[in-house]
């Protein structure tokens, strides 16, 4: 299952996928560690960096692909981060990510939902949450994942609920559905796998109703102070690595979000950072992955995974140094 990988991910970074110049950095570079560079990311750069690199999006299905079977026996169907807050070590990481599920709606104000798009659905968990929370609604998922959006079928038709929901395989940047289809977009950690931020936000938009919110939860990298142009060289030699394992493209900041917000008519617009409230995440992922089924199951899945789980402590440092941030941003598209 051991994927070929080039010591070059340049294939990744398309030139289109710059979406913002000069404050975002291009990732992803062949570039030599500098001596500064921490002795972790100098460990791990042959092993993240080496051999065939796959196409971006072929690489995130992959990815998903591979990984989504182990996830889910190890944390169930929620793909993403825990918000733990004050609560650290009093409840069960599945409750942690359902919490992040309602405190995100909660924060956005949604009261009601008719029809919502998962954008990024992973294995449908948001929606299912979504269709139970909100009598009578429906929803839509696209992944990149031809398994993930199976199992979501499958997992959604288990729960009773196969008439008010369908996933399929789209990409995010070209939507199958039509102008105006959704009065929620839900995006909760995909956006950090997109190329082109700036055509994301745009689709977002096309597909919400006149009135309709939009909510983007994803990591960015921290806001550049005034004056500066540039993460430092050890801040994105470390972002370099998370994009190799993970297959991210070009991260952006929150600041950078705002604007596209702005930019595409979005108005209302609310952010926050939750970095803190999900800090202890990562910690109880390496937890779990060290574990005997863990590990088994990382042998198991194949190299693609192998590598997601050896960068994991990566993610941990981003965070509590402050250069990853939790974010969260939401709007609603203007009525004209
Ligand atoms: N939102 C889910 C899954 C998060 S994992 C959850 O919280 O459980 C990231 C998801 O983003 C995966 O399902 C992946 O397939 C999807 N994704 C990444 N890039 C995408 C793209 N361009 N189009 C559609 N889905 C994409």
């Amino acid at each position: 299952m051991q994927q070929a990988l080039v010591a070059c991910h340049a294939s990744l970074y398309a030139p289109s996928a710059r979406p913002f110049a000069p404050s975002v950095r291009r990732v992803g570079r062949c570039k030599p560690l500098r001596p500064a560079a921490g002795l972790l990311e100098t460990v791990l750069k042959p092993i993240t960096s080496g051999g065939k690199a796959l196409p971006l999006k072929d690489g995130i299905a992959k990815l998903y692909d591979e990984s989504s079977g182990l996830w889910e026996s190890m944390w169930g169907e929620h793909l993403h981060h825990g918000y733990y807050g004050a609560e650290e070590g009093t409840k069960s990481n599945a409750q942690a990510q359902i919490d992040m599920v309602d405190n995100v709606l909660d924060w956005a104000g949604v009261q009601s939902v008719k029809k919502v798009v998962d954008v990024g659905c992973g294995l449908g968990g948001s929606s299912r949450h979504i269709l139970d929370r909100y009598p009578g609604s429906e929803a839509r998922g696209i992944t990149l994942s031809p398994v993930q959006a199976d199992r979501a079928n499958v997992m959604t038709r288990e729960a009773g609920l196969g008439d008010r929901a369908a996933f399929q395989v789209a990409d995010a940047l070209s939507q199958p559905f039509p102008d105006g289809s959704f009065d929620l977009v839900w995006s909760l950690e995909s956006g950090e796998h997109m190329p082109e931020k700036e055509t994301f936000v745009r689709e977002l938009a096309r597909v919400a109703l006149p009135g309709g919110r939009i909510i983007i939860v994803t990591w960015c990298h921290r806001n550049l102070a005034p004056g500066e142009t540039a993460l430092t060289p050890e801040e994105q030699t470390l972002l370099d690595r998370l994009c190799e394992a993970y297959y991210l493209p070009a991260w952006c900041s929150l600041a950078d979000y705002e604007r596209l917000f702005a930019a595409h008519g979005i108005r209302d617009v609310k952010t926050a950072d939750w970095s803190v409230e999900v800090q202890p995440f990562w910690g109880q992922v390496i937890k779990s992955a060290l574990t005997t089924q863990g590990v088994a199951g990382l042998l198991k899945a194949g190299w693609t995974t192998i590598k997601g789980a050896l960068v994991m402590p990566l993610m941990a440092r981003g965070l509590s140094m402050g250069l990853i941030k939790f974010v969260l941003i939401t709007g609603v598209k203007a009525e004209t």
